[in-house]
C-alpha cells in the first residue's frame, strides 16, 4: 500500500469516525438538549396563551364590577329613568364592542339579552333561550360557590360551544334594575386568532376528534411538537372539563434532526473538499519528492555511479534523510574507488596486476583495431630467479621484484602504457601505437637498465648480477589474430631469448611492421 493510499485511508476513516461520532453526539447530547429548550419555549407559549385567556376572563369580571359601580349610582334616581337606554349604556360601559352579548336577569327570572354588538357590531349571533338558561345556571352556581358578588369562568355550552363569561349579582333597592349580569364571549376562531395575534402566536381551535387523530398520526402527546412543528393543547374549565382543543403552529425547528440535513451535507462536502486539498498538497509536498528520490536511487544502483547525489533542498525531515543518504553515497563512492584501486594493483610492487593487464589488453586491442594502429607487448622474466631466492631468501627476492618494477615505472610513463606483474617474476608491458622497432628498443633499454643496477647474484650461472630476458611481439589487429595470440607470440620470443642465453630481448618473427 502506498503512502498516499495509507494517508487517504487514515483520512477517510478519521472522517467517517468524526461524522459518526458527530451524528451520535448530536443525536444523543445536542438534539435532546435543544429539544428540551425548544419544548420549554413551546410550553411557555401555550402557557402564555392560557394566561391571556385568564386575563380576558378577569377583564370581563372587572367590567361587570364596573357596571355594578355605575348602576349603584343610578339606583338613587331610578324613578326618573327610562329603563332601556340605561341598560344599553351599562352594556356600553361593560362591553367595549368585544362581547357577544349580555344576559340580564332579574328576580322574576325574566331574561333580557343586550347585544353588545348593538353598539359595536350587529352581526353577532344571539343565544337561544335554552342557551341563556344553561349559561345562567352555570354562572349562578359559580356565584354561589365563590360567595362573591362577581365571578368568571370558562364553560362548554351544549348549544353555543365554548364560552368565557363573567357574572355579577346585585341586590338593588329598586326592582327596575336586573340583579344578574352576565357578559359572554364565545371562544371561537376570531377570538382565538386575535388573542394569538397579540401574543405573536398562530393558534387555531380544532375539534376533539381532529386533535386526537392528528396527535395519533404524529405519535405525539399534548405539549409535544410534531414533525410539522405543530403543538397540541387544550383549555379546561374550573371543573377540569375540556372545553376546547387548540393547535399552535410554531416556528420551524431551530436545529437539525435529520441524518442528511443541508447543514450536515454542506459540512460533509466542505470536509471532503478540504481533505482532498490536503491529500493533493501532501502528494506534492511529500509523495512526489519521495518518488523522485526513489527513482534517482534506482538510477544510482543500476549505474553503480555513486558520485551522483540526491537532490532535495529543504530543511525538513526528508531533507535530513536525504543529507544522510548523500553522506552514505559519498562514503560508498570513496570505499568503492579504494576497493577498485586495490583490485587492479599488485600488492608487492604497487604496479598493475594480471586483472588490470587483461582488461587493458582487451581495451587497447579494440582501440588499435578500430584505428588500425600497432599494439606491442613486452614480456619480461627475471633470469635464474629461483636461484636468487635460494641464495638471498624470499625477502631478498621481493626486494629485487620491487626494484625491477621501479625500473619499469620509470621507463614506461605514457598514459597509454600498461605495466603489470602477471606472475611470480614475470612482467608484461603493453605499448599502444608503438612500432615493433621502438618496442624492441625500449625492451633492450630495460634489460640494460637492470644490468646497470648491478644487483649481485652470486648464484647466477651466467653472470654475477641479476638479469632479465624479454620477448616482444607487435600486432596491428586484423581478422585473423587476437590479443591472446599477441601475448603468446611475445612469450615464444621470451622463450627463445631464454634459450639463447638470457639477459637479452627477442622479437617474434610474426610481428607486424
Ligand atoms: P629462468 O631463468 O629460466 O627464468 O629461471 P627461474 O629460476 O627464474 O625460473 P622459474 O620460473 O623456475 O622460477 C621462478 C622463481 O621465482 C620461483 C620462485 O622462487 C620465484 N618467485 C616467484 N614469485 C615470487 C615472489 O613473489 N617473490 C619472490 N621472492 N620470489 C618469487
Ligand atoms: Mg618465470
Ligand atoms: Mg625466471
Amino acid at each position: 500500500m502506498t503512502l498516499t493510499q495509507k494517508a487517504t485511508l487514515i483520512i477517510a476513516s478519521t472522517m467517517l469516525f468524526t461524522i459518526f461520532s458527530g451524528l451520535l453526539a448530536r443525536e444523543l447530547i445536542l438534539n435532546p438538549h435543544l429539544k428540551k429548550i425548544e419544548n420549554a419555549a413551546d410550553l411557555r407559549d401555550v402557557d402564555r396563551f392560557e394566561q391571556a385567556v385568564d386575563r380576558y376572563r378577569d377583564n370581563l369580571q372587572h367590567r361587570i364590577e364596573r357596571i355594578f359601580s355605575a348602576a349603584n349610582l343610578l339606583q338613587g334616581i331610578e324613578g326618573q329613568l327610562d329603563w332601556s337606554p340605561v341598560l344599553m349604556q351599562l352594556a356600553h360601559i361593560g362591553g367595549y364592542g368585544e362581547l357577544d352579548y349580555f344576559i340580564l336577569s332579574d328576580i322574576t327570572g325574566e331574561n333580557r339579552i343586550v347585544r353588545a354588538g348593538e353598539i359595536a357590531e350587529k352581526s353577532r349571533r344571539l343565544p337561544s333561550n335554552s342557551t341563556q338558561q344553561e349559561i345562567l345556571r352555570t354562572a349562578i352556581a359559580q356565584l354561589d360557590k365563590s360567595n362573591k358578588f362577581s365571578a368568571s369562568g370558562l364553560m362548554l355550552s351544549k348549544n353555543d360551544g365554548p364560552l368565557v363569561y363573567a357574572a355579577g349579582r346585585a341586590s338593588w333597592t329598586t326592582d327596575k334594575l336586573p340583579s344578574i349580569y352576565i357578559a359572554v364571549r364565545r371562544i371561537d376562531d376570531t377570538m382565538i386568532a386575535s388573542l394569538g395575534e397579540r401574543l405573536g402566536l398562530v393558534v387555531n381551535a380544532i375539534s376533539h376528534d381532529a386533535s386526537i387523530q392528528q396527535r395519533k398520526h404524529y405519535q405525539i402527546g399534548l405539549g409535544q411538537r410534531s414533525k410539522d412543528d405543530t403543538l397540541y393543547s387544550l383549555l379546561k374549565n374550573d371543573a377540569g372539563d375540556v372545553i376546547i382543543h387548540l393547535c399552535f403552529k410554531t416556528a420551524p425547528r431551530a436545529f437539525d434532526d435529520k441524518i442528511f440535513s443541508p447543514t450536515i451535507v454542506a459540512a460533509l462536502v466542505i470536509a471532503i473538499l478540504s481533505w482532498a486539498v490536503v491529500i493533493v498538497l501532501m502528494k506534492r509536498a511529500v509523495i512526489y519528492p519521495i518518488e523522485n528520490l526513489a527513482q534517482t536511487m534506482r538510477r544510482i544502483r543500476q549505474s553503480s555511479n555513486y558520485q551522483q547525489k540526491l537532490n532535495y533542498k529543504h530543511n525538513d525531515e526528508l531533507g535530513k534523510l536525504v543529507d544522510e543518504y548523500n553522506e552514505l553515497l559519498e562514503h560508498v563512492a570513496n570505499h568503492t574507488s579504494k576497493l577498485e584501486a586495490y583490485s587492479y594493483k599488485d600488492a608487492l610492487t604497487g604496479i598493475g596486476n594480471r586483472r588490470l593487464f587483461q582488461e587493458r589488453l582487451d581495451y587497447l586491442w579494440k582501440l588499435a583495431s578500430r584505428r588500425q594502429l600497432c599494439l606491442s607487448a613486452i614480456v619480461f622474466d627475471l633470469d635464474y630467479f629461483k636461484q636468487y631466492n635460494d641464495r638471498y631468501g624470499h625477502d631478498g627476492g621481493d626486494h629485487v621484484l620491487r626494484q625491477f618494477s621501479g625500473l619499469l615505472k620509470k621507463r614506461f610513463t605514457r598514459e597509454t602504457d600498461v605495466v603489470a606483474r602477471t606472475g611470480g617474476e614475470e612482467f608484461i608491458v603493453l605499448l599502444f601505437d608503438v612500432s615493433k622497432a621502438n618496442a624492441l628498443k625500449l625492451a633492450n633499454r630495460l634489460v640494460g637498465d637492470l644490468r646497470l643496477l648491478a644487483i649481485p647474484h652470486e648464484a647466477s650461472p651466467q653472470s654475477g648480477v641479476v638479469s632479465v630476458s624479454a620477448g616482444v611481439a607487435s600486432f596491428t589487429p586484423i581478422k585473423d589474430n587476437s590479443p591472446d595470440e599477441l601475448i603468446r607470440k611475445a612469450d615464444e620470443a621470451l622463450y627463445k631469448a631464454k634459450a639463447a642465453g638470457r639477459d637479452q630481448v627477442f622479437i617474434s618473427a610474426d610481428s607486424h611492421a
